[in-house]
């Protein structure tokens, strides 16, 4: 029986998303089900292999078929032992995940993390799509990243290349990070900072629609930011202003040192559209003068919803050196 088909499993604290797909990167089959997390290793494996024999069922495949299986997860993960070495979201810790799908299905099973992941996807599937090297940025409640070298992810050596959130930023920053240092990126221009600091400023006193625009200010967040900015609320305005800067200098820093041939942004503050991607440009163009990279295309995600599942199936095209997408 001839190979034909990859599977790709998005692993996260809240659902697992599995899909089939073929090697032009056509989804077959998708199959989405609440992790359940409470069950333990044991009950989330046995919920992930499930979904494998659901999609392969739907699309009337066998696993003889199948290249491999590849997985993501949020980091850190140790895509040469198949470990995952730290999950909080799923309460796990050292959990061999490759041996243990790769126990139930005898095919090449692959495991990285999901930032690296949707790098891939967006290579093979999406805004990448054409090029050897790009740098993927994930802007939502944090900031993560991948770079993606030659047409592969470049992982480095503790597997932790493409951390860009905690890249720092403002070395005379109050604000610590969850990473334990201060000033990082992603205490600055990610979803969650941008909400923290129009709060903080509303807090201390500052004249802003937004306070009539939620009952609590916990429920804060970019879309409301940005709903307050075209009606005309300066604070909203300001704030936006400032993370568009903050994230146009941080990523004309990332071009001049990787001079990649396309940035993409995906993550849920990249919604705002061109409000951010414009902004970004003009500041990235402002600010590199004379740099050839300033001209670097910055483009938005286009894997959509299925990041994850297409990222799973880039990597398993990535790990066996399939070489083109029809
Ligand atoms: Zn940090």
């Amino acid at each position: 029986m001839s190979r034909k088909y990859v599977v790709g499993v998005d692993l996260g604290g809240t659902k697992i998303a599995t899909g089939l797909g073929n090697m032009e990167g056509d989804l077959l089959a998708v199959r989405i089900i609440p992790t359940q997390a409470s069950l333990g290793v044991d009950g989330v494996i046995e919920r992930i292999h499930s979904t494998i024999y659901d999609v392969l069922e739907k699309a009337g495949a066998d696993i003889d078929e199948l290249y491999g299986i590849g997985i993501c997860s949020p980091g850190p993960v140790n895509p040469k032992t198949g470990m995952i070495a730290l999950a909080p979201n799923l309460g796990w810790e050292n959990v061999p995940l490759v041996q243990l799908i790769a126990k139930e299905f005898p095919v090449p099973v692959f495991l990285e993390n999901d930032a690296n992941a949707a790098a891939l996807g967006e290579l093979w599937f999406g805004a990448g799509r054409g090029v050897e090297n790009l740098l993927y940025i994930t802007v939502s409640t944090g900031i993560g990243g991948g770079i993606v070298l030659g047409g592969k992810i470049y992982r480095g050596r503790n597997f932790m290349a493409g951390e860009i959130g905690h890249a720092i930023f403002d070395a005379n920053s109050p604000v610590q990070c969850g990473c334990g240092q201060y000033g990082c990126i992603e205490t600055l221009a990610s979803g969650t900072a941008i909400a923290r600091i129009a709060r903080e400023r509303i807090q201390s006193g500052e004249e802003s629609m937004i306070r009539s625009m939620v009952d609590n200010l916990d429920e804060v967040d970019v879309r409301i930011i940005a709903q307050a900015e075209e009606k005309g609320d300066k604070l909203a305005k300001d704030v936006l202003d400032n993370a568009v800067r903050n994230l146009g200098l941080f990523i004309a820093s990332l071009l001049n040192i990787l001079d990649v041939d396309r940035v993409i942004i995906g993550g849920g503050v990249s919604k705002l559209g061109s409000r951010l991607f414009d902004g970004i440009n003009d500041v990235i163009v402002k600010n590199m003068a004379d740099i050839p990279a300033k001209n670097t295309p910055i483009v938005p995600s286009q894997t959509g919803d299925n990041v994850g599942i297409l990222g799973a199936i880039g990597l398993v095209f990535e790990s066996i050196g399939y070489s083109r997408v029809g």
